[in-house]
Parts: C-alpha cells; structure tokens; sequence
C-alpha cells in the first residue's frame, strides 16, 4: 500500500527559467552515496537493514539519501507489513530508468581501472559475458563524440545547467575505497564540482579560463579538479596550454550521454531541452542505447544479469 500515489510514471515539470534537467540530475546523482544507493537497489535492495549491512554508512546519510530519492520519485516507500508496520523503498520507473547509467559506470571501471579493492561483480547478458556498446537509437549504429552534432537547447545555459549543493560534504572515509565498485567514478562524479567540471569537458570546454567562466567556479576548485582528472589519466594537458579528454576520459561518454537521455526523460523545463543533439550519420536526435558487444541485440536492463549470483 503506498504511502502516497506515485510520482514516478508523470514528468517532472521543472520552472521555467530556473534549473534544467542537466542541473537537477547532476545534483542528486553527482554523489558517491547516491551512486551506491542505486547500484545496491538495482541488486534487489530494498530494506533499510540491507543498505546499512552493504556500505559503510551512517544512518543519517543513508535516511538522508533514501529519502531525496523518494522526493525526487526514483524511490517510492512502500509499507510491507502493517504490525509491526514496516517500510521498504521500492525502485519505481524512474529509478530503474538509472540502470544504463550504472551498467556504463560498471563498465568503465571494467576497462579502465586496473584495482579494486574487491572485484567487480561479474554482468551477462542473457547467461554471456559482453559489454555494453553505445549505439544510436535511430540507427543502432555505434557512436562516438565526435559522431554527434548539437549543443545546448532552449533552457540550457551553463547556469541553468548547474547542479546546486544539496547534499553535505561527506566527512567519513570515502566509501569508494571501502566498497570497491567505482572508487574512480567516485571522484570523478561523486560530487556536484567534478560532475560539472567533466559535463563541460565533453561540451567543449578545453582552457582553464573556460571551466573557470562556464561554471562560475573558483579558480582554486578548476585547478584540484583538473588535477584529480590529470592523475587519474581523465584529461591529459595539450600542447597549446589547454587540456583534452584522454581516451580513458572520452571512454565515460556513454555514462554521461545516458545521464542526460534520462534526466531529459524524467525532468523538463516549459522552454524545451536543455541540450539537443543528432547523429550526423543517419540525420535523428540522438538517443543513447546500448547494444551487446556479444550479440549485438539491444540491452534491456531485465536481461543483464549478474552472472556469479
Ligand atoms: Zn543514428
Ligand atoms: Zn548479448
């Protein structure tokens, strides 16, 4: 019996001149503990009890996390029991609608990073072992970044495109050490400055002057992030004083094209997208899919599995 109906099968309508879809889902996915709510509850998590048995984690970030994802309808709190009345947190349409974005977190730790404190689960896709492969949803083609023409629609602006601070800085011991599964994603978008800093990357952004302007951000915060991404092998310093995407940078393209395609799915603003794109090749918007680098069929999030479970 649900507490209250369901917000998660309507779009959020978002204010008109206010923050846009990229903003809002930067700022309540750009957070390692939200990250790792979300890979536990697409596991089949869904206990309070369970969370706190799986991560290191305090109650109150955890209540606190549980409880900005039911506000923003990835989650819906559901009584199970009614004596003594108990509640499980129950991934809606929307909540599952993250699974391309984790699979394609998943996957690029795979590739690209060597260590994890404890090994990654093993995926399948119908009983194999596979990748996910970006495709075109227009075409099933494969699709780079330099495959897509496009840019900023009518309410995407580098403002209206930021994520605010809603979450507080974490001061436990970073969990991603702890828990294994993405400790690189962690610091790449586990928190509002990096996610923001990479979206503007793969929009183009190149010079410490642009980061810096873009994102309104001190200059003391470009030069760490930048830093971090340099270490990490995320951005390579160029010739001309700027900076690029490395191949292991532009490697997280699926992660971010699949986390603007379902920000735009669930949250829109009344002047329209926040930022459009179309595949040269066959001439559509773009949508992201994943096909199976084994198959070749196209992924649903019901057919990939956990292959050691
Ligand atoms: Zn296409
Ligand atoms: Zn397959």
């Amino acid at each position: 019996m649900p507490l209250r109906p369901s917000v998660s099968d309507d779009v959020t309508a978002l204010p008109r001149g206010g923050q846009n879809a990229i903003g809002v889902a930067l700022g309540l996915l750009g957070d390692e503990w939200t990250l790792l709510v979300l890979r536990h509850a697409l596991s089949g998590t869904r206990l309070y009890g369970d969370w706190m048995r799986a991560m290191p984690i305090s109650h109150a970030v955890l209540a606190g996390r549980l409880g900005r994802l039911t506000q923003f309808g990835l989650l819906e709190r559901v009584v199970y029991s009614q004596r003594p009345e108990r509640f499980e947190y129950r991934l809606t349409r929307r909540g599952r609608g993250v699974w391309p974005i984790l699979l394609g977190i998943w996957s690029w730790e795979l590739t690209h990073v060597e260590r994890h404190a404890e090994e990654l689960p093993r995926m399948g896709h119908r009983g194999h072992a596979f990748e996910p492969v970006l495709v075109c949803g227009g075409c099933a083609a494969p699709v780079r970044p330099r495959d897509l023409v496009g840019g900023f629609g009518p309410s995407g602006t580098w403002a209206r495109s930021m994520p605010s601070a809603t979450t507080r800085r974490r001061s436990a011991a970073a969990p991603g050490h702890q828990d294994g599964f993405f400790p690189q994603t962690t610091a790449l978008v586990g928190n509002r400055w990096s996610c923001a800093m990479l979206g503007a990357a793969f929009q183009g952004a190149r010079r410490f002057g642009d980061f810096e302007r873009h994102l309104s951000a001190p200059p003391v915060v470009v030069a760490d992030r930048l830093r971090t991404f340099a270490e990490l092998d995320v951005v390579t310093a160029s010739a001309n004083g700027g900076y690029r995407l490395t191949p292991k940078g532009l490697a997280f393209f699926p992660v971010a094209v699949h986390t603007m395609e379902w920000a735009q799915r669930w949250f829109r603003s009344p002047e329209g997208p926040a930022l459009a794109y179309r595949h040269t090749a066959c001439g559509a918007p773009f949508h992201p899919r994943y096909s199976c680098s084994g198959c070749g069929e196209q992924l649903r999030g019901s057919a990939v599995q956990r292959l050691d479970q």
